[in-house]
């Protein structure tokens, strides 16, 4: 199955099928030299399975974990390319979930101001969420994605086989974007959830959270209007997941969290069920006061007003402008 992102002349193609992994050959050069740069959780044969296919491939494997997203391993990295002399014609290879997603982005865009980068995610947020859309960073002092870029791959291949591998608390962690995308975009993949058996329907989940984010990346690549829907449960999300300094709890916990303060009642009826399927917790402890503080310093929020995204009706967001105080009020509850 392709999909293609439309977005002029850094437009891109995804390729999503079983075992693609395999076959990469068949649609993108490896005729020259590759940096697949992975991390040391993502199974070493998805690596090697790369690397025999490229004439002149290298493996960099960082720590697992969202530490590598720092200043030091992407010098190491930048370091790494320079070493095997690579130039502009050669090309990066990011495999694994988004941390490995946005710093291999981050480098491929800086090293030389921007060599071919190419997408393999092996996480089920990565294949719904990071890969695609061409946000690519690293941190820095803690604060999360501050030095990045836009910044498009040339193509990515979603394999759902390497799912199978991955562990169940990230696979369901990561089906929370695509449950956003339902609720936000499009009621089918929402009703895709209320089936009893989830994982049997992720293919179908997978490849319509995708036509979710490529709709609304393509109406919006920067980030000025549409793309904010996206954000659905991401300013409290991100706020409880700093609180818990990032490690606690999965950003896609978080978010399931922060969805259910912007939903109606009616819609929060329905997605409770399914967040009990998907082992989510749905009262994640927290301080309020310390939560808010947070944020109100997060760059979504200017002045005193926040764009808040709201589901009443289910495949349809609206975009709200609150006053931080009503945030303040709904966090205490
Ligand atoms: P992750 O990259 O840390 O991967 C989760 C864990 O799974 C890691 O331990 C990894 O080693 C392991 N793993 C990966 N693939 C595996 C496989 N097939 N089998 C077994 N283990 C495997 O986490 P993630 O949830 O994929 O991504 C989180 C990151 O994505 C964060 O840094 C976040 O900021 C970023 N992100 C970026 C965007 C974007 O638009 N660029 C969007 C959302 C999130
Ligand atoms: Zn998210």
């Amino acid at each position: 199955m392709k999909l293609h992102v439309d977005l002029k002349e850094n437009g891109y193609d995804i390729y999503m099928e079983k075992g693609i992994l395999y076959r990469l050959n068949d649609h993108i050069q490896l005729n020259r030299k590759v940096m697949i740069i992975t991390d040391t959780g993502v199974p070493n044969s998805y690596a090697q399975t790369v690397k025999e296919q490229c004439k002149e491939g290298y493996v960099h494997v960082v720590e697992a974990g969202e530490s590598s997203k720092s200043m030091e391993v992407f010098q190491q990295l930048c370091e790494d390319l320079l070493e095997h002399n690579f130039s502009r014609k050669d090309c990066v290879i990011a495999l694994g979930g988004g941390v490995v997603g946005d710093l291999s982005g981050f480098v491929a865009a800086s090293y030389m101001r921007g060599i071919d980068f190419i997408q393999i995610p092996t996480t089920t947020l990565s294949q719904i969420d990071s890969s695609i859309g061409g946000k690519v960073a690293i941190n820095l002092d803690d604060v999360k994605n501050i030095v990045g870029a836009f910044y498009q791959p040339k193509a990515v291949f979603i394999d759902t086989d390497t799912l199978l591998t991955l562990p169940k608390r990230h696979f369901y962690n990561g089906l929370v974007e695509a449950l956003k995308a339902g609720l936000i975009y499009d009621e089918k993949l929402f009703a895709l959830f209320e089936e009893e058996d989830i994982p049997a329907h992720l293919e179908e989940i997978i490849y319509r959270a995708l036509c979710v984010k490529k709709a609304v990346v393509e109406t919006d690549e920067k980030e000025l209007g549409l793309r904010k829907i996206l954000n659905f449960g991401h300013t409290i999300g991100h706020a409880i997941e700093s609180y818990y300094h990032l490690s606690q709890y999965l950003h896609g916990e978080c978010v399931a969290m922060g969805m259910l303060y912007f939903m109606s009642e009616d819609v929060q009826k329905r997605v409770l069920p399914i967040y009990k399927r998907m082992h989510l917790q749905s009262d994640v402890p927290y301080d309020s006061d310390e939560v808010f503080e947070i944020l109100c310093k997060d760059k979504k929020a200017s002045g005193d007003h926040v764009t808040v995204v709201k589901v009443n009706t289910i495949g349809k967001a609206e975009l709200e402008e609150w006053k931080l105080s009503d945030v303040r009020h709904i966090l205490k509850g």
